[in-house]
């Protein structure tokens, strides 16, 4: 491990102030994936600035939605009364993902940050555009069995590994940003960019903008995650489902769908959203709109088995969440 320099803050102003003055520095949150990143070289900071202190862990009702603090531990977000009544999805997802120890540690922030979990990533001898841009990608070609099938390009099919942050693109969540510029907010669809040309920029965040917040507005209570894993816990999803749905008189009037496991981003299924909207809820609508959702699939041979996999998948989410 290199050596680098500590600096601990304890208001958001500080913080910022830090990052915009201190070259090659980087937030430490919970520390459950930079740590791990700085120990395997793949993230060399010469300052961690610790934000821990700062006063971002506070879950309250706003209107009627929810703001979370970025620094909210996973475990007590999940836990929160007003977030396993009112988005019992993201509860499910929060505990699906990692394991009790980690869940304990990270944070909201750090949460949506965490980077792949691609082993050619974390394997410096192999090539990774992600880690080294313009070295190559060793994962097309080699071993890509957990690899994303949507949203690839021809420099990374490294799948998204988060759970929550798939809960919370179907929620249609805020994320709040500050810096020495001030405060902006982020649509959680555009927070994650797409590998393109430049998989090693996997956000729109800049490097001195700190994440604050997540708000998440009122939506149906209707909500479900499931993930499909090769072992029952502490693994990464193959394919994961967050669902929601209303009808009247059998007919869709709200459909939230995003996907997990099988994207470069968390995925919000708009294709499949865009059918079910206003159809007659039903098996056969159902596959039709998980069919259309993955017709634009790139996958691997490795990885082939994940479009029938998810299609299964979104088919007996929209059946458990159909009223
Ligand atoms: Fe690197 Fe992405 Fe290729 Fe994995 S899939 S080796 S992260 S470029």
């Amino acid at each position: 491990m290199r050596p680098f320099d500590y600096v601990s803050v304890t208001d958001v102003q500080s913080a910022v102030q830090t990052i915009a003055t201190t070259p090659n520095a980087k937030f430490l949150g919970g520390g459950t994936n930079l740590v791990d990143l700085i120990r395997e070289d793949i993230e060399r900071p010469g300052t961690v600035v610790d934000i821990t202190r700062l006063p971002l862990t506070s879950v309250t009702a706003v209107g009627n939605g929810v703001r979370i603090g970025a620094l909210v531990r996973n475990s007590a977000l999940a836990s929160h009364p007003l977030i396993r009544t009112k988005y019992p999805v993201l509860a499910q997802a929060i505990l699906a993902g990692a394991s009790g120890q980690l869940r304990n540690m990270a944070t909201v922030g750090g949460n949506l940050l965490q980077r792949t979990r691609c082993s050619y990533f974390y394997d410096s001898a192999s090539r990774c555009n992600k880690r080294e841009p313009g070295s190559g990608c060793d994962a097309i070609g080699g071993f890509s069995r957990g690899h994303a099938i949507l949203g690839v390009s021809p420099n990374c099919i490294a799948a998204h590994p988060s759970d929550m942050a798939v809960a919370l693109t179907m929620l249609d969540a805020q994320v709040e940003v500050e810096s020495v510029r001030g405060t902006r907010r982020i649509p959680i669809g555009e927070f994650h960019r797409l590998p393109g040309q430049t998989p090693h920029l996997e956000t729109t965040l800049e490097p001195d903008e700190l994440i604050t917040a997540v708000e998440i507005p009122e939506t149906t209570k209707n909500s479900r995650y499931r993930k499909i894993r090769d072992r029952a816990s502490y693994a990464f999803a193959l394919v994961s489902v967050a669902a929601a749905m209303e009808t009247r008189d059998g007919r869709i009037t709200e459909i939230r769908l995003a996907l997990g496991g099988v994207g470069t981003k968390p995925w919000r299924a708009t294709e499949a959203e865009r059918i079910l909207a206003g159809a007659q809820a039903g098996e056969a609508e159902f596959r039709r709109a998980a069919e259309a959702e993955l017709a634009a699939a790139v996958p691997t041979e490795q990885n082939e088995f994940k479009v029938e996999l998810a299609i299964r998948a979104i088919v007996a989410m929209l059946r458990e969440v159909n009223p």
